[in-house]
């Protein structure tokens, strides 16, 4: 194999876009400010998947030219998953099938991988680094509080089932309603996946985390210094963010870019629930209403609604793209808010929206992507989560980092009324009571943009990733070196 002289990082992304987008912004950064090479591995669910359908609009998200994207050949797990598998087993185990193809791929590359990076759902490969001789890190695309939950798992007392907050030393607690909801079923398989997965990323040189050292200052210092989480874990972790896909004005044109150029500054509301998130039909119509019923201007990326599943689009972010969104609607809906809003289905170009001077708010699911992706545009949040991590990232957003307000009851446990949707509306965008939310994220904002410049705090870290390659590097080649004159003398 030969020895390349830059680091080579081999990145693997696991089901779903928001497990894919996050890795394509952390291969545009080693690549253009760190000088790796970088080969992306998709692992898909979709057996006709390929390169040129893997994202809605391609070109916007993948720059071809800066890394190389490889789509692991399909393996069909389906046989190997129960009824009552839920999304975390489900990923487990169509992840495990791909190991022996990821070998391969590895095995076969003429440049030997310097740097292996996988996500929550892959942390099973990091073996791999070990026999092709590598640094492996694993890439949490989420924030600091989640990872310090995720480390605590498997102390938890299986037998004690949970009826209040989880403390975790050193950091905000997470309420009760806010817990991963694998922490409260030991019986199902996904309980086991997520304890797997806590112990597996301690065996990882380092994680790194789409957070940056000023967002969340108490948990990444507990993570690096307070003694009793040291115990459960003792591993550099790197926050590497605000990673988000950057704007692409050329991405936002025509009808809707017009619309948005004549609307006042941070009057429109955009409303929508990421890749994967869905609401049920009765929720779809309360949205609508409450959307009406607040008089301000929106932008709203509808999806065909989905009974009692928040992440019912997970894995099809395009499904149902050929139904008439008006079927979901209420009676004369569209001609109604014809003046007040645009209803878009299924996709929009998100970062470029939140970018646009006149968005004002957002009504987001609160997916770690969504939520920086605000952040960086200084956007205020009505916050929605509908699975994964969603409620801490809401609950952080609301309690810790002051950008968000919440619904009373989670939407997950019940429906927000018509009158609750626009009140909360009327608070982000044009409320005095929102004045301090509103405030508080342009702060963030700058605050975001200066940890991504060469003296933030964000550079220093992947400065520090950079040179862990390199030491690497130069070891792989003096043993390649070393083979190299064994083989001679041998020969000899
Ligand atoms: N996204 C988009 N247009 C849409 C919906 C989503 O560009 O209409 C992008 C969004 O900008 C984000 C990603 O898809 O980068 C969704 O990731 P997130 O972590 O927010 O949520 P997930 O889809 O993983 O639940």
């Amino acid at each position: 194999m030969v020895i390349p002289t830059k680091p080579h990082a081999a990145l693997l992304a696991s089901p779903g876009l928001g497990h894919l987008i996050p890795m394509i912004q952390l291969a545009n950064r080693l690549t253009t400010h760190h000088s790796f090479h970088v080969t992306i591995f998709v692992v898909s669910m979709d057996p006709n998947l390929n390169i040129s359908t893997l994202l809605p609009n391609q070109s916007n998200y993948t720059n071809s030219t800066l890394y190389d994207l490889i789509v692991l050949p399909y393996v069909d797990s389906s046989t190997q998953m129960g009824p009552t598998d839920k999304i975390m087993t489900r990923l487990a185990i169509m992840m495990r099938d791909y190991i022996p193809s990821l070998r391969s791929e590895l095995g076969s590359m003429e440049h030997n991988p310097t740097l292996l990076v996988v996500d929550l759902f892959g942390t099973e490969f990091l073996n791999l680094a070990n026999e092709f001789n590598m640094v492996k890190y694993v890439y949490i695309p989420s924030n600091a509080w989640f990872l310090a939950e995720t480390i605590c798992v498997p102390h938890l007392d299986k037998q004690v089932k949970h009826v209040g907050p989880l403390y975790i030393p050193g950091c905000k607690r997470v309420e009760y309603d806010d817990i991963l909801d694998p922490v409260f079923d030991p019986e199902n398989r996904d309980y086991d996946e997520y304890v797997r997965i806590a112990i597996d990323i301690g065996t990882a040189d380092g994680l790194l985390v789409n957070t940056w050292e000023e967002l969340e200052p108490k948990t990444l210092s507990s993570l690096r210094n307070n003694k009793k989480l040291r115990e459960m874990f003792n591993k550099p972790v790197y926050p590497v963010g605000p990673l988000v896909r950057p704007v692409r004005p050329e991405c936002l044109g025509g009808e809707l870019l017009m619309w948005l150029n004549n609307q006042p500054k941070e009057s429109v509301l955009y409303v929508s629930f990421g890749s994967g998130g869905t609401l049920s039909s009765k929720q779809t119509i309360e949205l609508a209403w409450g959307l009406e019923k607040s008089k301000q201007k929106f932008i709203w990326v509808l999806r065909p609604p989905i009974e009692h599943d928040g992440a019912g689009a997970l894995f099809h972010a395009m499904e149902g793209q050929d139904q008439a969104i008006s079927q979901y609607l209420p009676d004369g809906f569209l001609t109604q808010i014809s003046n007040l809003g645009k209803v878009i289905p299924m996709w929009a170009p998100q970062t470029e929206i939140l970018a646009h001077p006149s968005i004002g708010g957002f009504i987001s699911h609160c997916g770690w992507n969504s939520t920086l992706e605000s952040l960086s545009s200084g956007v205020p949040i009505i916050a929605w989560p509908l699975y994964a991590e969603q409620n801490m990232n809401a609950a952080l957003m609301d309690e810790e980092i002051g950008v968000a307000i919440r619904p009373k009851v989670l939407p997950t446990k019940g429906l927000v009324s018509r009158e609750e949707i626009k009140n909360m509306i009327i608070k982000i965008m044009v409320d005095v009571e929102g004045f301090e939310i509103r405030r508080r994220v342009k702060e963030v904002k700058k605050c975001a943009k200066k940890a991504l410049t060469i003296e933030g705090s964000t550079c220093k870290w992947f400065a520090q990733l950079a040179k862990n390659c390199e030491i690497k590097l130069r070891s792989q080649s003096q043993k390649a070196e070393e083979m190299a004159v064994g083989h001679i003398n041998i020969i000899n």
